[in-house]
């Protein structure tokens, strides 16, 4: 076992909790992860004890506040291997990291008859702003095609390459299928052809070793929700060279060094894109994540979720009528799984599952263009975790069995 997993449910008071009388088993970690009382003291303690505004006051709870705030970024930025905390920008969630690239340095550098390359297993939120800025500014996107096991198709991303695109953004691991895209080796391709790499890491932050030098990525987005901090705190990490030479997208207070009625001077990164008073509480709760993944070793996570993948979908390979979607191998996967069962719809099986206290995802999962291409309608998506056990997923197993026998299929 590479995790201690029955210390780790202790640390997550949400574990405890029954539905319908039956215990919580949750696999809806894709869409957000339960938060362990560490992170919940953080944010406690924060209020209790040292609560001010971050980066004005000289008086000691400012600069408490200030201190912990700043040291959660450093965190953060060793956490993905960047440069210097100076590259990581405070957002509300990765959607708004995406689009802050999109309307800061894209539209600054992007002109008309440029062409965008995306891939089709993207999340909405690096589809519609690539969307809103080529209707902007007449330009033309791409989609890297899939094949039919969910992975890449490489000999088309080699096409589309060659026709010289000015940004390749692409999801990491997809939260729909699970698959794992191989960014460094598509980032030095893209690199050569004059393509600045964006990476959406949404779903392997939080699962994962990842570290932007290895990516050999320009740009890379997370949100605090999906690795135990809060919501409303989301990362974007910018290559420092980059965001020097960027124009802030928002003004006010934090961002300017001085103001005159005539003009203000920008401040430094990373505030110079931070205006306004931030997201103090949800910073220092993605601090107190960061420790307690780094105190886990993500090495140590990724192996505890190839395992329970791994076993899961051994279990659900047997379940009569159940189409699974995405490669089967474990290495090109993260811990999502998606399927259905039978022509059961996804939201009629979810609403059977949680009637026994299963909690899993089910719809079209942000990716539309997806469920096209798979030619499904939506599935049913079971993601895990650091708390989640194999006894979990024959949980999951034997309820999908029941629902089977129910709807006689
Ligand atoms: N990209 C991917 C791959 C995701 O899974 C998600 C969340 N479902 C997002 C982006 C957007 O994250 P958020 O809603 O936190 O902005």
């Amino acid at each position: 076992m590479t995790l201690n997993v029955t210390k780790i449910r202790t640390d997550f008071p949400i574990l405890k909790r029954k539905i319908a009388g039956k215990p919580l088993v949750y696999l809806d970690n894709a869409a957000t992860s339960q938060k362990p009382k560490a992170v919940i003291a953080a944010i406690d303690r924060y209020y209790q004890e040292y609560n001010a505004n971050v980066h004005r006051g000289v008086h000691r709870l400012s600069e408490e506040a200030t201190i912990a705030f700043e040291q959660s970024r450093e965190k953060f930025a060793r956490f993905i291997g960047a440069k210097t905390s100076k590259e990581i920008i405070f957002v509300r969630n990765a959607t708004e990291a995406l689009n802050l690239v999109a309307l800061t340095w894209a539209r600054a550098n992007l002109r008309s008859g440029d062409r965008i390359l995306l891939t089709e297993m993207e999340h909405h939120s690096n589809i519609v702003p690539w969307q809103m800025l080529a209707k902007e500014k007449g330009l033309r996107i791409d989609y890297v095609e899939i094949r039919d096991d969910g992975t890449l198709n490489w000999e088309n991303f080699e096409q589309l390459i060659k026709e010289r695109p000015k940004i390749f953004s692409l999801a990491h691991v997809s939260n729909a299928l699970g698959t794992i895209n191989p960014v460094r080796q598509m980032a030095r391709e893209a690199h050569e052809m004059g393509a600045t790499v964006i990476v959406d890491a949404a779903q392997s932050v939080p699962h994962m070793p990842v570290n932007v030098a290895d990516l050999e990525c320009d740009f890379l987005a997370a949100s605090g929700h999906k690795m135990l901090a809060p919501t409303g705190i989301g990362m974007l990490y910018g290559r420092q060279d980059l965001l020097e030479h960027t124009e802030p997208l928002m003004g006010g207070g934090e961002m300017i060094k001085e103001v005159h009625l005539q003009g203000a001077r920008w401040n430094d990164l990373p505030w110079k894109f931070e205006a306004g008073t931030p997201n103090i509480e949800g910073v220092i709760g993605l601090g107190a994540a960061v420790d307690y993944l780094t105190k886990l070793g993500m090495q140590n996570v990724r192996e505890h979720e190839k395992d329970i993948t791994r076993y899961a979908i051994e279990r659900l390979a047997n379940v009569k009528s159940l189409a699974l979607y995405g490669t089967r191998e474990i290495e090109k996967r993260g811990a999502v799984i998606s399927f259905n069962l039978g022509d059961i719809h996804a939201h009629d099986l979810a609403t059977i599952l949680d009637t026994q206290g299963i909690a899993i995802r089910s719809g079209q999962h942000c990716a539309e263009p997806l469920m096209e291409r798979l030619k499904v309608p939506a599935t049913s998506r079971a993601s895990f975790y650091i708390y989640n056990t194999r006894r979990e997923a024959d949980i999951l197993v034997r309820a999908l069995e029941k629902a089977a026998k129910m709807f006689k299929i």
